[in-house]
């Protein structure tokens, strides 16, 4: 059999980009553009006409978002499906529809061009509410300004559901990758983002195969072309040649293979050859994947990214909004346990402020953030120990980089437990506070940090991006994103190493605790635990099953030594051919 080198590696058909979500998948292209509208300000002839086209595109466009309110319920969490509530509300308000009714009459303008004045007064009015969550609606109400529009005048629905298709884009927000996902898009492809953007952690945790960062995919890519998207290793086979799609399909059908053997893990502990244990937690951003995290195998949930219910919520829930999500998530894991982050707002995240910051992830970005809003981070605080009296969730602050930011936050929580007490409500008062370690700073006062805290936990996807100083999600610097250079490993063992030296636990829940090269070097340094997407749980919990502690350590050891990537890769290479570890890259 032809190797992948001899049949791809001239291949004028092939884009390569970033491999974001494992997995191969064969299906046609359906291109995602974001068409700009022309809006036309013309005198209206028939005064009739145009008000019976207005009513016309109310009523389409009403369906047309029932449709995909009801996918949404279907799919997600019925109180998840809210964010497409907010659009239905502008349908509904019948004093902005006769608003527009009149004025059309009044001024006898298109009716698209009213409603696009009419309703861009209405997110106006939303942004200089100064409230976050009104920011977030303002993109809400676009999409359904531009639904009426488009229908008005009488254009194809471009968010139109279409089942197993590939979805090529020049970038998917995290709403559009959710969206897609529910309506049974077979993979994701898109010209920007890197590897840890959300679209494409999203895509990972939902077990959709994604390429990311693929430049001109759009440009290359047509409507309907068959597509081969290698979500391994981060290429796309446009239009394949017979040699190459049965090349693929032979790789498939070996996945299949290989994910046999893996269900009869589940029930099996992640422990090496030689008995050191490492829990294997799940990492959790879209609240319908509990059902996921449940069957993966997985020893609790290590990482909770609450930030991600303000995306779908379109809001800040109510402290009982809170109560009953992380109540839910709780029971559901019980008795493992639940970490819920606080939220780790800012960056490329959800955004709170109405302004534009300058450099947004060196910004007011998580704990910065909740320290400046202590109102909001006390509603947080409150429903987290409201719902903690089982005594299984944990609580975790992100983006910690000075010791006061600790001490305030452990405060708040005191002051919160004191209100719940005064109140007569039950709640953990043995809580456990724990930290992300994701900032040089944090990395380098772990000892001193460690003594404030009950667990750290490495949040590599962003200490890479503040030690190499790469941005996370920029595809033009991502061959300096490097999570073997020897910078960041051997900050790594700094950090497990002054953890441990403190009694403490040190877990990771970067993206590199999914990377099964990644793997023994993690295993070899010393950590406790990785929390990864529920998806790999089985892959990882195979290769430590089959490898030697003892043996990773003298590995890892050996790693330490080096002074380029180059050097690291090759070592844990040699580790996984010397010991006979199968790794999912060597065989797809
Ligand atoms: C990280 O930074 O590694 C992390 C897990 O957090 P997030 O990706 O949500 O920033
Ligand atoms: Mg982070």
């Amino acid at each position: 059999m032809k190797t992948f080198k001899q049949i791809f590696k001239e291949a004028e058909n092939k884009i390569p980009g970033i491999a974001a979500a494992p997995g191969i998948v064969i299906a046609k292209a359906y291109l995602f553009t974001k068409e700009r509208l022309v809006i036309s300000d013309a005198a209206v002839t028939d005064l009739e006409e145009a008000k019976n086209n207005l009513r016309e595109a109310l009523e389409k466009s009403k369906k047309e978002l029932n449709k995909i309110f009801s996918i949404a319920k279907e799919k997600m969490e019925e109180d998840r499906a809210a964010i497409f509530e907010a659009q239905m509300m502008i349908l509904d308000d019948p004093i902005l529809i006769e608003n527009i009714i009149k004025r059309v009459e009044n001024e006898k303008k298109q009716p698209e061009f009213i409603v696009d004045d009419e309703i861009s007064k209405y997110q106006h009015m939303m942004i200089n509410a100064h409230e976050s969550y009104m920011t977030e609606r303002a993109h809400d109400i676009e999409d359904i300004k531009n639904r009426i529009i488009r229908n008005l005048q009488k254009k194809r629905w471009q968010s139109k559901i279409t089942n197993d298709v590939i979805v090529v884009s020049d970038s998917l927000t995290p709403a559009d990758t959710i969206l897609f996902s529910r309506s049974n898009a077979r993979g994701f492809i898109t010209d920007h983002g890197g590897l840890t953007s959300h679209a494409a952690i999203i895509s990972r945790s939902l077990n959709i195969p994604a390429v990311v960062g693929c430049h001109h995919a759009t440009q290359i890519i047509k409507e309907g072309d068959k597509l081969i998207v290698d979500g391994f290793h981060g290429y796309i086979i446009v239009n394949p040649t017979e040699e190459q799609e049965k090349f693929f399909r032979g790789k498939i059908e070996r996945l299949v293979n290989l994910q046999k053997g893996l269900e009869e893990l589940k029930e099996k502990p992640a422990m090496t050859e030689d008995g050191r244990e490492i829990q294997l937690l799940a990492n959790v951003d879209v609240s319908g994947e509990i059902d996921l995290v449940v069957t993966s195998g997985a020893k609790g949930i290590g990482l909770f990214r609450t930030e991600q219910v303000l995306e779908e919520f379109g809001e800040f829930p109510t402290e009982d909004e809170q109560t009953e999500i992380y109540n839910k998530m709780a029971s559901r894991i019980y008795p493992n346990p639940l970490i819920i982050r606080a939220f780790d707002i800012g960056g490329d995240k959800f955004k709170f402020l109405d302004f534009v910051e300058p450099n947004p992830f060196l910004g007011l970005r998580g704990i910065r953030l909740l320290l400046e809003n202590e109102k909001l981070f006390k509603t947080q605080i409150r429903a987290v120990l409201k719902a903690s009296k089982n005594k299984n969730i944990q609580f975790m602050l992100p983006m910690v980089s000075v010791t006061s930011e600790i001490r305030k936050s452990k405060k708040l929580v005191e002051q919160c437990k004191h209100e719940l007490k005064q109140e007569k409500i039950k709640y953990d008062k043995d809580i456990k506070i724990g930290i992300m370690v994701e900032v040089p700073s944090a990395a380098v006062m772990t000892s001193e940090f460690a003594k404030e805290v009950d667990f750290l936990s490495i949040g590599t996807n962003d200490l890479i991006q503040y030690l190499m100083a790469v941005d996370r999600g920029n595809d033009l610097v991502s061959n300096l994103y490097q999570e073997f250079n020897p910078s960041v490993i051997r900050t790594l063992n700094h950090i497990v190493a002054d953890g441990k030296k403190q009694n403490i636990p040190v877990s990771l829940c970067g993206e590199m605790a999914a990377d099964t090269l990644a793997v023994p070097l993690l295993v070899g340094l010393g950590l406790d635990s990785l929390s990864i997407s529920p998806s790999t749980i089985l892959y990882i919990k195979r290769i430590i099953r089959s490898m030697s502690y003892a043996k990773a350590k003298a590995m890892a050891d050996k790693c330490l030594t080096f002074s380029t990537q180059e050097e690291v890769i090759k070592e844990i290479e040699k580790f996984f051919v010397d010991n006979d570890i199968t790794r999912t890259r060597n065989i797809i």
